[in-house]
């Protein structure tokens, strides 16, 4: 790898502070119904790499103990693993906003889908 920070030029630019976690971003997987030429993690429907079980468990944790507002699934497509729907669930239940960022493809014929439903609407949980 290259070093770049003798490249970095000095500026005027303020200097950047973390504030408190807002959103948890989560990728729950490579397998996804399109093969984009364009995806950025190559993802697929041969794809089989998806978050484990033990992971998945402690999104809820790291939600309530960090504060965060919002949890955003993404993948792939996050609707293809098994407990997307319950970590949508689990998030509601804690009064978060949920969304994910996927393609409509994937609901097929069911669209507005439950994603829909569960994820931008109020009153769903
Ligand atoms: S729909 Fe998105 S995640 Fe799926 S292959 Fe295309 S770019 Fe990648």
């Amino acid at each position: 790898m290259l070093s770049t920070i003798e490249l970095l030029e000095v500026t005027d630019f303020p200097n950047i502070r973390r504030d408190r976690t807002q959103t948890l971003q989560v990728n729950l997987g490579y397998r996804c119904n399109q093969t984009c030429v364009h995806c950025h993690v190559n993802a697929g429907p041969n794809r089989t790499e998806m978050m484990s079980d033990a992971l998945i468990d402690l999104i809820p944790q790291v939600l309530k103990t960090r504060n965060i507002d919002t949890l955003d699934l993404t993948g792939g497509a996050p609707e293809m693993h098994p407990r997307f729907r319950e970590l949508v669930r689990a998030a509601r239940a804690l009064g978060l906003l949920a969304r994910h960022t996927s393609t409509p493809s994937c609901c097929g014929s069911h669209w507005p889908c439950w994603c829909l439903d569960a994820c931008y609407s109020r009153s769903a949980a």
